[in-house]
């Protein structure tokens, strides 16, 4: 018998989940038979082989995401989840699938059996290093195929028959015809799991007919997974297309909504480019040695930025592979301070430590607001997140002006001043483009080299 991490306290006694898990409203819809959410380490009966990486990690307990996940796809149901980054939807997903393909009497050398897409290849190399590590003692091997890198070298990956598939769509479906001198393409044909990782930005940067190419080429008989952190209709209408009779799990509040209570939010008023850099300049002096992300809308001014900030690294749609697995590795470490990036680049990133988010830009959507304050007071810890705004970023400044009101908290007196008089003008110079602007855009800045990477991830 393992041992769980919380064995010796609880003695057999349920207890209700600790840390975070425990203030997470979960709203769980669905017709049929719903199995009961398995709330501790106890109630988790994964196969032993499944279970024994978890002791290792030793997580406190399951997210609430990961406690009816779990539970629900074991059952076999298709399932939606909805929650905020951050909340272990990677293991929500992977560990059933592993403890299915174990019991199953899949030829475990055969074809990939489980499919996850995910919108771009940092995203799906991080899903498949957490496969690795979470899958490595139940036999598991995963491939990952994504784009802006050769194709040779994954197909290599795929000789090492793996049973698990990540891939960015576009990179995917180039793959699935055999390409001009490789004799070997893709099977997909005995996917019997799929999963749809982060799909609303997925949709976003405009991978819908991609996804559905592939989807119409996989089994018809297959269990059906889709993870998103907002529900717009595009959402809902791939859903309804692709999963059957799912059960809905919904974590907390949807991730457009509201921004972790843990960090600390401020605005500051720019007058021009050079005011910024001061400001940045003085954020990074009182800040230490703490690790920071500075945002910024395109990938001119990523460089620039980065260029003349010590100790950084940019990561843009543009950065081939290898320089955005180093300059990732590097901040992981925690041997670079900064990484300053575009939305695109640091969608989805498993970053953690990160004590300050820097809005050099302001984003452009709200979501986009959310996900990067994100990066800062994960799992508990404190952050500040600074968002810069100049006049010309009115429709920014309200918005957050929005989200400070939506959390009940004291919107900041010169934001309120600065929106009041109408001097916040938006619009401010931007050549609008139609590509990818969602009913939540908060204001101007897409620019040439907007930073909106479908072309580049896929
Ligand atoms: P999401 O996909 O929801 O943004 P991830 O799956 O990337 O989140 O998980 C974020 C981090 O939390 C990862 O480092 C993961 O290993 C860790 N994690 C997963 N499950 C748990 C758990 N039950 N308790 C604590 N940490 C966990
Ligand atoms: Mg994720």
């Amino acid at each position: 018998m393992e041992a769980w991490p919380d064995d010796a306290s609880q003695g057999g006694q349920r207890v209700e989940p600790a840390g975070a898990a425990a203030e997470v409203e979960v709203e769980v819809r669905g017709t049929g038979p719903l199995p009961e959410p398995w709330r501790n380490w106890q109630q988790v009966t994964f196969p032993p082989r499944v279970r024994a990486p978890l002791v290792s990690a030793g997580f406190p307990a399951p997210t609430a995401i990961q406690q009816h996940s779990w539970p629900m796809l074991t059952a076999g149901r298709d399932l939606i989840g909805i929650a905020k980054t951050g909340s272990g939807k990677t293991l929500a997903f992977l560990l059933p699938i592993f403890a299915q393909l174990l019991e199953s009497r899949v030829d475990l050398r055969g074809p990939p059996a489980a499919l996850v897409l995910a919108p771009t290849r940092e995203l799906a190399v991080q899903i498949e290093t957490e496969a690795k590590r979470f899958g490595e003692t139940a036999g598991m091997r995963a491939a990952c195929l994504y784009g802006g890198a050769p194709k040779g070298p994954q197909l290599a990956e795929l000789r090492q028959r793996p049973q698990l598939l990540v891939a960015t769509p576009g990179r995917l479906n180039d793959l699935l015809e055999p390409p001009p001198g490789l004799s070997v393409a893709v099977d997909v044909k005995s996917v019997r799991y799929l999963v749809l990782d982060e799909a609303d930005r997925m949709l976003d940067m405009g991978f819908e007919p991609q996804i559905r190419k592939i989807i119409a080429g996989l089994p018809k008989e297959r269990q059906t997974v889709m993870f998103t952190a907002t529900w717009p209709v595009s959402i809902r209408r791939l859903a309804a297309d692709f999963l059957q009779n799912p059960v809905e799990v919904r974590a907390g509040e949807a991730d457009e909504l509201r921004v972790n209570p843990d960090v600390t939010q401020h605005v500051v008023f720019c007058s021009d480019m050079r005011d910024k850099e001061e400001r940045l300049d003085k954020i990074l002096r009182e800040s230490g040695q703490d690790q920071c992300i500075i945002f910024v809308n395109t990938k001119r001014m990523c460089e620039m930025v980065s260029l003349r900030t010590p100790h950084s690294m940019a990561i843009h749609g543009d950065k081939d592979q290898r320089e955005r697995d180093l300059a990732l590795g590097n901040f992981k470490r925690g041997s670079m301070r900064t990484l300053v990036a575009t939305d695109v680049a640091a969608r989805g990133l498993d970053i953690k430590a990160v004590k300050v988010v820097v809005n050099f830009d302001p984003p452009n959507r709200e979501e986009d607001y959310v996900h990067r304050v994100g990066r800062t007071g994960r799992a508990g810890q404190k952050g500040t997140a600074w968002t810069f705004l100049t006049n010309e970023d009115g429709g920014a400044a309200r918005s957050i002006a929005d989200i400070f009101k939506r959390m009940e908290l004291q919107v900041p007196a010169e934001l309120e001043q600065r929106l009041a008089s109408g001097e916040m003008r938006s619009g401010g110079g931007s050549r609008g483009r139609s590509r990818s602007v969602g009913p939540r855009r908060m204001g101007p800045g897409f620019d040439d080299d907007f930073d909106v990477g479908g072309r580049f991830n896929g």
